[in-house]
């Protein structure tokens, strides 16, 4: 069988994604499909690696949120 490799972003401990997920506001979605699998398409990621400023409310996708 197959074994899907699980690799956690290096900010996941620090996002402020994981703190909205952890307080119920937002969809587990996001942390399992960025987060957990090595953030390969995430802005915030991107955005963070190249001392971009990007809002504690935007997605992984871009997208931003205003009730977070
Ligand atoms: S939201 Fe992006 S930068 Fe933040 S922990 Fe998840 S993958 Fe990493």
């Amino acid at each position: 069988m197959e074994k899907i490799a699980q690799e956690v972003c290096k900010w996941y401990t620090t996002c402020p994604i994981r703190t909205f997920t952890g307080q119920g506001k937002l969809e587990p979605y996001w942390v399992e499909h960025y987060c957990m699998r090595g953030n390969k398409h995430c802005v915030r990621f991107r955005m963070q690696e190249n001392g971009e400023y990007h809002p504690d409310n935007m997605l992984p996708d871009g997208t931003k949120r205003d009730d977070l």
